[in-house]
């Protein structure tokens, strides 16, 4: 059992879940600090898809984690995981290929259900799609949604269960750091810790700041909307994923919630915006988004006569300028690590992040992601580190 005490800064699914990869890996003294409550930021706002349907033998191994440990915690604890499938469009023979790539490496990872479909398979299978301009798309019949917050809250029982502490209303406001380590600051108390993990999703940029660890943070506005249909929609749609990777522009999601309710939204994997403001008022999804939303819902999907737009809502996902996460000690600060920066995959990426986080802490003789490193390392945005803190 290790003796350092470590808090960590926020109780979304990142924090939680590096909580949780720290007792784990035998770390007995850790404290969870959130200004609200677990799965109050864009962990309990999210779609929560889960799923693997990648090319990239590094997106595809830390996703297949991801999709292994919700297994474990519906098998043991419950967790609600609707497996409805997932469908990634292709657009190109370049698509297809890079698909095909995507099935054995897919297999190699663990996941051996995943296949590419023909357009006439899609249509078959679901044939309120819109197939005439696709080449084909992959499927992951096993992929599915949790719900963020259930696993937060979730995850904070846990955590609890086996020792630790979720402190609830308890925002950081500031952090000395001496030789004897971390003095924590919230308006109510002080917390001791040797290392801090910074998991305040879109606020972490300001927490890297209050502990003289920055990190670059580029909140993006993103939205999601019912659509209420005045007839069932049977078959039952998997997650239908309309989205170019790389391309730069947002491209339309959907699902069937039950057999009268889709819920839809654009996703975009690289910070196509300025960055908003992590305190940016949430609420309901704009005209402009409304708008784009059903020109490229109707693109897709058929038969939609009737539907109507019921709730909506925003939040925001935790981008960094690279689109890719930052996962590990801080160049400046070693007392300080980073799990941050989700983006719009922070439900299926959190148990890598935590996993990775907890073992750069703890020091492992063989990391979980040696053979497909996911090039999350905090070090590449701030190689020069004038002044390093040794490791406790
Ligand atoms: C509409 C939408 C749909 C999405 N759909 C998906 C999806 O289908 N699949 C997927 O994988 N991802 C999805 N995401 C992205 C995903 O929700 C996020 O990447 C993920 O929730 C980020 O988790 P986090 O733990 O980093 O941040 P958060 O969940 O925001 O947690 C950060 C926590 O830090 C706390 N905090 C902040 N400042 C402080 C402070 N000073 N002191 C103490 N605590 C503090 C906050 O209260 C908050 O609880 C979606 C996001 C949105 C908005």
């Amino acid at each position: 059992m290790s003796d350092v005490r470590v808090a960590v800064i926020g109780a979304g699914v990142c924090g939680l879940s590096t909580a949780t990869e720290l007792q784990d890996l035998g770390v007995g003294d850790v404290v969870v600090l959130d200004a609200g409550h677990p799965g109050d930021g864009s962990s309990g706002l999210s779609v929560g898809m889960v799923e693997t349907q990648y090319v990239e033998a590094a997106d595809i191994a830390v996703r297949a984690h991801g999709r292994r440990h919700y297994d474990r915690l519906e098998r043991d604890h419950g967790l609600t995981f609707v497996r409805g499938g997932y469908l990634r469009t292709a657009r190109s023979a370049a698509d297809l290929d890079a698909y095909g790539r995507s099935i054995e490496r897919q297999r190699a990872a663990g996941v051996p259900d995943a296949e590419v479909l023909t357009p006439a398979e899609i249509a078959r299978r679901w044939p309120h799609l819109v197939v005439d301009d696709l080449v084909g798309g992959l499927f992951g019949p096993s992929d599915g949604h949790i719900d963020g917050y259930e696993y937060c809250t979730l995850a904070a029982r846990l955590v609890r269960e086996r020792g630790g502490r979720v402190l609830t209303n308890e925002r950081l406001v500031g952090a000395e750091a001496s030789s004897g380590g971390w003095t924590l600051r919230t308006p109510r108390r002080t917390v001791e810790a040797d290392v801090v993990v910074n998991a305040a999703g879109p606020w972490a940029g300001a927490v890297g700041d209050l502990l003289g660890a920055p990190v670059p943070l580029v909140p993006q506005l993103h939205g999601a909307v019912t659509i209420e249909l005045t007839e069932p929609l049977t078959p039952l749609l998997p997650f239908v994923m309309d989205y170019v990777p790389g391309s730069g522009r947002a491209g339309v999601y959907f699902r069937s919630e039950r057999a009268d309710q889709l819920i839809a939204g654009l996703h975009v994997e690289e910070a196509v915006a300025d960055a908003v403001s992590p305190d940016v008022p949430l609420g309901r999804v704009d005209d402009a988004f409304l708008e784009e939303l059903v020109e490229r819902l109707t693109e897709r999907l058929a038969d939609t006569d009737g539907a109507a737009i019921g709730r909506s809502w925003t939040g925001l996902y935790p981008m960094t300028p690279d689109h890719r996460p930052i996962v590990g000690r801080h160049p400046s600060r070693a007392d300080v690590v980073c799990a941050v920066g989700g983006g719009g995959n922070g439900i299926q990426l959190a148990p890598a992040i935590g996993r990775v986080a907890a073992e750069a802490l703890v020091g492992v003789p063989e990391p979980t992601f040696a053979a497909t490193d996911p090039g999350w390392d905090p070090a590449r945005l701030a190689p020069a580190a004038p002044a390093a803190t040794q490791a406790p």
